[in-house]
Parts: structure tokens; C-alpha cells; sequence
């Protein structure tokens, strides 16, 4: 395969076009021809393949496995996301994962019955909420971690505080608001797995609001959680996280690894699909379809129709997605949408367009890209002013800004600033 690369935070769009894909009824994607499961961990590690060429497997049976622990919970396993046969095992390239070992599996069509008879939550223990979590594979969509690593971290950080993250704030995407809508049980469900793993607390739901989408049922009323609406600009998680959680002291959690918790919890299944909003001004058919993990973004564009030349095919949406060129990638865990432009409107290659990864990332909390923007109009004291000083230079947030900003080197230079204006205070009172 050749893939390359290039980010697409220099081009923007924020007008809103989540209205035609929303309301088209939820769809599956079917395969066509061959699926390519990259064998990866949840952390990106490399597996080795249970199931050999030629071999026949089953959908959620075993296809590959860390050969030592991925965490305290022991190895990571991939079950196969559909029935067929294992044509090879390759390599290939990928945009998230790089180069990686990738089973091609022919499918065969056939749906075997759901592998075990459903459990009831309240029959849960805590070690088995952790350790059934952790074999199903799950994928935050919120921001593409793994959700055993994010509960591990809450747990020991002392967290009891969950948010399900339901911010369709990206222009085009529509998929949390979709899986809201038709699988709010589920959703609701997993707040409860996720709290139990939590040893109890509460939770609130964070929802996107905007006029063009009536999501359903009302969601004023959803099970034992408080719904939140939320107005205004992108990124929306940080005004929810300024007014709800100021200090931090919260786990949020995408409504997609929300209900693949509560399926694997009640139903014993591992995470094989994504509901993924395919959009775009190029795409013919926009909507939300269930996308088997493995399923090329070919077989996805075939589904939905092309009706003006593609030249941006984007993994995620134009505000923060990444580009790629071969469209026979697989689509995979955690994934949440596919955008598909003849023509983006272009910004400054460095301006900042306020996505928030930078502050996402960031190990020490800090309020990165509220810095950035004061020093982008110049005002470098006040820039300074935002904890620039407990920066620790790790480049976390460099690696992950789209607008290709030096952020790290920036808030070094803030950090010093900030430093001086320290050691001067004592003086100054004297
Ligand atoms: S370099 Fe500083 S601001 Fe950037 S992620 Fe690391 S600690 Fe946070
Ligand atoms: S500086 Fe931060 S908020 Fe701005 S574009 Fe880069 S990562 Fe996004």
C-alpha cells in the first residue's frame, strides 16, 4: 500500500452539515470483496496471529495476541470482526498505526449466533467489569485511547466522576448524536458498567445541541444521567470541562465505547465495529453506517456513492482529520467518521483552530491552547499566564497539532517568560 500523509487543520469549514447524514436511517456497510484488520493492541503494540492463511474464522473468534501482558489485566486479544477466510497475512501501512502486521480476510457471509447468553448488570463484580473491558478490545472514539487504560488511570487517580462525551461539534460528524438517538439504553448501560469499575460516583451526558438535529428519544430525559446541552464554538469538551469539571476531577468517555462496554458486559461482545458518519460535499449519500473494523474506506465510498471527484478522503472531519491517499485502508476501532471534499477552504497554515488536542494530551492539564491564542494576538504576559511555568517540555502537544504549530516550543518560551516574572515578584515587593 502507499499512503501518505498530510495533516488538515490548515483548512477549516464551520459551517454545520450534520442535517442530511443524521437523518438518514442508521445502515451497515457491506464488504465486498476483502477485509484488512491490522493486527494492533489497544496501544498500538504489535500482535501475532492466532488464525493462519487459509484457516477458516469465525466472527468473534480469536484472530491474534500480544505475546506478553499489555497491563495488569494480562494479554490483549483481537477477535475477529467477521466470518471468512484468512486469505494472508501481510503488511501493510496505515495512517494511525504505521507499519503493521494485517490479517486479509475473505468474507464468507455467514452470522453466527452471538456468543454467550447475556449477562445481567447487577450481577457484575468489579474485577469482572475490568477484565471483560479490557478483552473487548474498546476503543475510546472521544480520543482514540484505550477505555481500560483511561478507567486503570481514573481508578487509581481517584476519579468517580464519568462524562459521556455525545459533542458532535466537528462540522460534518453526527455519529455520537446518531448512537445517542438509536442506542440510548446501551449508552446509559455503560455509564453503569463504567461506574461500577469506578467503585460508584455519578455521571452526566454532554450532548451537542443545535437546531438542525431533533435527537430522540428526548433526550431531556435520559435513564439516571443528567444531560447536558451544549451550545457554542469548537472545541466544545473545554467549556463543558471549564463549567462541569473545572478541577479535572472527571473521566469522560465517548457514547460509542460507552455501549461497546455495556456489549460487552451484557452480551460478551468484543469491539468489531465503529458507527462512523461518511459526509462530505463529495458524497453522494451522506449518513451514519456501522462499519465493520477491517472494512476498506473503498467498500465505504462504493456504499455511499461519489458524486463530485474526491480530492480530500479524511479520517475524521475537516477540523482535525488526517488525509489519506490509498482508499484501500481499513477503517478501524474508534474511528468516528469518514469526510470526503473536492475543495476546503484554507487557512493560515499556523493559525490555531482551536481543536483542543493540544490540551487533551497534555500530562500536566494545562490550558495550552488558551495560551496559544493570547500569543498569537501578541499578548505574551498573558500568555504566560496560563500555567506555562508547570510545562515540561514533553512536545506532546507539537506532535498532535494539526496546524502544525510549534505549541511545545512556544510555551518553553512562556515558561521562561513566566519564570522571570517570578524571580522578579520578590523584588519588586521589596
Ligand atoms: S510540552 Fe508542555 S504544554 Fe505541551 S503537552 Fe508537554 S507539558 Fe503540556
Ligand atoms: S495549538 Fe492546540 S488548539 Fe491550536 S491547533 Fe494546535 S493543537 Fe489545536
Amino acid at each position: 500500500m502507499n499512503i501518505s500523509l498530510f495533516n488538515t487543520g490548515k483548512y477549516v469549514d464551520l459551517e454545520q452539515h450534520k442535517e442530511p447524514a443524521f437523518s438518514a436511517p442508521l445502515s451497515s456497510v457491506p464488504i465486498r470483496e476483502l477485509a484488512y484488520v491490522p493486527l494492533r493492541d489497544l496501544y498500538g503494540g504489535q500482535m501475532y496471529p492466532v488464525a493462519r492463511r487459509g484457516d477458516r474464522c469465525a466472527r468473534f473468534s480469536l484472530l491474534a495476541r500480544t505475546k506478553t501482558p499489555s497491563n495488569e489485566l494480562g494479554p490483549s486479544w483481537l477477535m475477529a470482526p467477521l466470518s471468512g477466510y484468512v486469505e494472508e497475512i501481510t503488511t501493510i501501512e496505515h495512517p494511525i498505526f504505521g507499519r503493521s502486521f494485517c490479517a486479509v480476510i475473505r468474507p464468507d457471509n455467514s452470522v453466527p449466533p452471538l456468543p454467550t447468553t447475556p449477562h445481567s448488570l447487577n450481577a457484575m463484580t468489579r474485577e469482572g467489569v475490568l477484565r471483560t473491558i479490557h478483552q473487548a478490545g474498546i476503543i475510546d472514539e472521544f480520543d482514540g485511547q484505550p477505555l481500560i487504560e483511561k478507567i486503570l488511570q481514573a481508578r487509581s487517580d481517584g476519579i468517580r466522576e464519568v462524562a459521556a462525551i455525545a459533542l458532535d461539534d466537528s462540522p460534518y460528524i453526527s455519529s455520537a448524536l446518531k448512537t445517542v438517538s438509536e442506542f440510548g439504553s446501551e449508552v446509559s448501560d455503560g455509564i453503569t458498567v463504567v461506574l461500577k469499575a469506578l467503585d460508584g460516583g455519578s455521571a452526566k451526558l454532554a450532548i451537542y445541541d443545535c437546531d438542525e438535529i431533533a435527537v430522540k428519544p428526548d433526550i431531556d430525559h435520559f435513564g439516571f444521567v443528567k444531560p447536558i446541552r451544549m451550545r457554542g464554538g469548537f472545541p466544545l469538551i473545554s467549556k463543558f470541562k471549564r463549567q462541569y469539571y473545572p478541577k479535572g476531577n472527571f473521566l469522560p468517555i465517548g457514547v460509542q465505547a460507552l455501549r461497546s462496554a455495556a456489549q460487552a458486559l451484557v452480551r460478551g461482545l468484543p469491539q468489531t465495529n465503529s458507527i462512523i458518519t461518511v459526509s462530505g460535499e463529495c458524497v453522494k449519500h451522506p449518513c451514519n453506517a456501522v462499519v465493520v473494523n477491517g472494512t476498506t474506506i473503498e467498500d465505504v465510498l462504493r456504499f455511499v456513492g461519489v458524486n463530485k471527484l474526491p480530492r480530500y478522503v479524511i479520517l475524521g472531519d475537516t477540523m482535525t482529520g488526517i488525509t489519506v491517499t490509498d482508499i484501500k485502508t481499513p477503517v478501524t476501532a474508534g474511528m468516528r467518521a469518514i469526510t470526503v471534499m473536492h475543495a476546503i477552504p484554507r487557512r493560515e497554515k499556523t493559525s490555531c483552530i482551536r481543536c483542543g488536542k493540544c490540551v487533551t494530551v497534555c500530562p500536566m492539564d494545562l490550558p495550552v491552547y488558551e495560551a496559544i491564542r493570547r500569543h498569537e494576538r501578541g499578548e505574551i504576559d498573558k500568555a504566560a499566564g496560563y500555567g506555562a511555568q508547570h510545562c515540561t517540555g514533553c512536545g506532546a502537544c507539537s506532535a498532535v497539532c494539526p496546524s502544525a504549530i510549534e505549541v511545545a516550543d512556544i510555551m518553553r518560551h512562556l515558561k521562561k517568560i513566566s519564570r522571570r516574572k517570578q524571580k522578579q515578584a520578590p523584588d519588586q515587593s521589596n
